[in-house]
């Protein structure tokens, strides 16, 4: 098995989302839908609280799972599970829908830098009607580690024998924050097989021959590992790959589901109160 190339690049579109916060979308929009099994990447990013501060007030989600990496800034967490999160700088928050959330995310600062990436990642139409589960990781859980000239913090999958905190059984998701050095080269592991992509936020890397620009999502070919150089200066991306689910997939907003009967079931659902199935307290391990 070889390196894997770069087979498109997807710039980021700005987007408005929730009361009105301002996202760089690259997967979910018209250039690259889906990447099955991932649906959505969201990088959030800016200094000016205009772009954030309105947050996400209360809203739905069904038959998937939102992973949110943050990299600068406070936000709140409240969800019909009766969980009260508190993600900060370098955190993790694994929030698997599954039948029904209603949750809010509201930034807690009024100024400064506010930074992040949510990954939206589908679930086997077997697991879409589970009760949902919640995990909060800080920063100082995820572990880090040096391969070749670049710092790699381990959020999903394994690196070397290092492994990460988030565990998704169904798409086997690796999910690894790589920062390399300036003029430095780094070779990753990916399982062959999986789909893959990285996103570069910081700098520009070069992708085996390929220039890979800031705020640019690049799909990644098949192979067993990627090769990352940053030759203009340091550099730092998200490398993430998964298992293809290989099912239909039919999305309408924050409902994910298999078949078009499920969507409108997931709308009268929540028109009628009945999204959210599970009001208990559920948090544990992904698995
Ligand atoms: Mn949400």
């Amino acid at each position: 098995m070889g390196t894997r190339t770069v087979l498109r690049h997807i710039p980021a579109a700005a987007v408005s989302e929730g009361a009105g916060v301002l996202v760089h979308r690259s997967l979910g929009t018209p250039g690259l839908r889906h990447l099955d099994p991932f649906l959505m990447l969201d990088h959030f990013a800016s200094a000016n609280p205009d772009d954030y501060i309105a947050g996400f007030p209360d809203h739905p989600h069904r038959g998937f799972v939102t992973l949110t990496y943050m990299l600068d800034g406070h936000m709140e967490h409240r969800d019909s599970m009766g969980n009260r999160g508190d993600l900060r700088a370098g955190g993790i928050q694994w929030m698997k829908a599954a039948s029904g959330v209603i949750h809010s995310e509201m930034p807690r600062q009024v100024d400064g830098l506010m930074r992040g990436f949510q990954l939206w990642i589908n679930l086997p139409s077997a697991q879409k009607m589970t009760d949902p589960a919640y995990l909060e990781v800080p920063a100082a859980g995820i572990p880090e580690l040096t391969e070749g000239d670049a710092q790699v913090r381990v959020i999903s999958g394994t690196l070397g024998q290092v492994r990460g905190p988030i565990d998704d059984p169904h798409t086997e998701l690796l999910y690894l924050d790589v920062r390399v050095n300036a003029g430095g080269w780094a070779r990753l592991p990916v399982p062959s097989g999986h789909a893959g992509f990285l996103y570069a936020f910081e700098g520009r890397l070069e992708v085996a021959g390929d220039r890979v620009e800031t705020h640019q999502l690049a799909l990644l070919g098949e192979g067993d590992a990627i090769e990352a150089a940053a030759p203009g200066g340091p550099a730092r991306f998200i490398l993430v790959a998964g298992r293809p689910l290989g099912e239909p997939v039919v999305q309408h907003g924050p409902f994910v589901m298999s078949t078009r009967e499920e969507i409108e079931q997931a709308m009268r659902d929540y028109r009628e109160g009945r999204l959210v199935r599970t009001a208990a307290r559920v948090t544990g391990s992904p698995a």
